[in-house]
């Protein structure tokens, strides 16, 4: 009697530097991928198809999804920043223009976000940019607003408010564009009010 059947094999297809979700820093990974092989008396003969690949952390021995290997905390920061940079810029934008307050306004935020200044250049760059395109700040926000945690919306409506009320009263642009933020970002009317209500109170202790 012949004795055949299949079986998966597992191999090692790239090794690297990863960040762990589990270990929460930089581990080693290793790329594995499973394929099934027809087997004969027990013996892998020939290669079938792949039955799947997942990244393995060297350290803790978690296994992820293969896109694993791409995420980088860092990137992701870093895109953060320029995303809540473009809510400011837009935010100022509402009334047709960014002003030397709001321009003022935009640069301690930002500072205030990310430890670190916002280049005078980058910033005339990134207003060039949100002046020629067609969207405003809640196409923008829309946009963006599936990635956002509550506290992630709770910050846009502050870097929003803030910019917006920088020279004082709001125009009626940035009424209109605030107003709408509450369904772009889902938030509840009362709880939005609310969160509006806050952030209009001069802040205690300065
Ligand atoms: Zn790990």
């Amino acid at each position: 009697m012949i004795i055949w059947g299949s079986r998966g094999l597992t191999s090692v297809v790239e090794s690297g530097q990863f960040h762990c979700p589990q270990c929460g820093t930089d581990r080693a990974f290793s790329l594995k991928q499973v394929r099934n092989f027809f087997t004969l008396y027990f013996i892998p003969l020939i290669p079938l198809n792949i039955a799947g690949r997942y990244v393995e952390c060297g350290s803790c021995g978690g296994t992820f999804a293969e896109e694993a290997r791409a995420y980088d905390p860092e990137r992701e920061r870093q895109e953060m920043h320029t995303r809540m940079l473009r809510v400011m810029i837009m935010a100022a934008l509402a009334d047709g223009e960014v002003d030397e307050t709001e321009r003022r306004a935009i640069k301690e935020q930002y500072q205030d976000l990310t430890g670190l200044p916002v280049a005078a250049a980058t910033l005339e760059s990134e207003i060039g940019l949100a002046k020629s395109s067609s969207g405003n700040l809640n196409s923008f926000v829309g946009g963006i607003a599936n990635n956002l945690s509550p506290h992630g919306k709770a910050l846009v409506v502050k870097l929003a408010f803030h910019t917006m009320s920088a020279a004082g009263d709001l125009r009626p642009g940035h009424q209109e564009q605030l107003t709408k933020l509450a369904d772009t970002l889902k938030i509840p009317r009362d709880q939005y009010m609310e969160l509006i209500d806050q952030l209009s109170q001069p802040e205690s202790g300065q």
